[in-house]
């Protein structure tokens, strides 16, 4: 009997596979799920017209919208990573460097090197969390030590960009343990010299990141939202067996107690940490 047969238009709008969103097109955000056009995000610095969720960048993206145009140049390339552990998983450590390499364009998880801000020459380093979660490994770390001892030698600014999600490297061992204990001596040697560290902390630093270097800031700036903290709060809330306030390690967390300065969105950070550098350099160093 006719009655109980499927009316042919609800058979139309359920043919044929649901088809998924072309991801060179749009993008899902990860906290409204609104689609957005990547031209807009784009425009937008990757951050959520509708909501202000800030999307994680590159760390050449980074770069491009924070320094002067085309003016970063890369150093300290000359050092590589070793094995020295000869480490051997699902996947060997050489193999998930050598995937992260074809997937980044870096050959480490950290760009270092200088730039120029608003005209002013500074020591610039900046970690991906692309590159095997942004971790420290000795390259890492003997790059921001470098970064911080040529900072010292020509006494100009010294600026971190941190996504870091992974903390210390556990393929290379103690030799990435070491690295905390590295790059916090040269940060201090250069704050002893009379040098001025921003430290900004974005989605994700976390774990042996900022228990070293990107905690030494004189100015924390965070990007809101940001994940920030040691260890995971999965880790804490299973360790202490207790649920964990709202928010907890969330850069508005964390300003309001006190372990950030500022929280700063993508779009002004640029001008901010111009105006920062100016003023402390002044209050510092006098007018050089
Ligand atoms: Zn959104």
């Amino acid at each position: 009997m006719s009655i109980f047969k499927p009316k042919k238009r609800f058979l139309l709008f359920n043919r044929g596979k649901k088809k998924d969103v072309p991801s060179n097109i749009l993008t899902k955000c990860n906290s409204c799920y609104k689609l957005i056009l990547n031209k807009q995000l784009e425009e937008n610095l990757w951050v959520c017209p509708n909501c202000g969720y800030h999307f994680s960048i590159s760390a050449q993206k980074r770069i491009e919208i924070t320094f002067d145009a085309g003016s970063f140049t890369e150093m300290f390339t000359e050092i590589h990573t070793a094995d020295p552990l000869n480490f051997k998983g699902p996947k060997t450590y050489q193999e998930k460097l050598k995937s992260a390499r074809e997937t980044t364009g870096m050959d480490e998880a950290v760009l270092a090197g200088v730039a120029s801000l608003n005209g002013r020459r500074v020591a610039v380093a900046v970690t991906d969390s692309r590159f095997i979660m942004g971790s420290m490994g000795s390259v890492l770390g003997e790059r921001i030590a470098r970064l911080a001892e040529l900072a010292i030698e020509e006494m100009i600014p010294l600026i971190t960009i941190s996504a870091s999600g992974g903390g210390a490297r556990m393929y290379e061992g103690m030799f990435s343990l070491m690295q905390m204990a590295k790059t916090s001596a040269a940060i201090g040697r250069y704050q002893k010299a009379g040098g001025i560290y921003i430290s900004v902390l974005t989605n994700p630093t976390m774990a042996g990141v900022l228990a070293s270097f990107a905690s030494l800031g004189d100015v924390l700036i965070a990007e809101p939202g940001a994940l920030i903290g040691f260890a995971g709060p999965r880790v804490i809330k299973k360790t202490i067996n207790q649920d964990l306030p709202e928010g907890f390690q969330r850069s508005e967390f964390l300003q309001e107690h006190g372990l950030i300065d500022m929280i700063i969105e993508r779009k002004d950070l640029r001008s901010i940490i111009i105006r920062l550098i100016e003023d402390l350099w002044f209050y510092k160093r006098g007018l050089d």
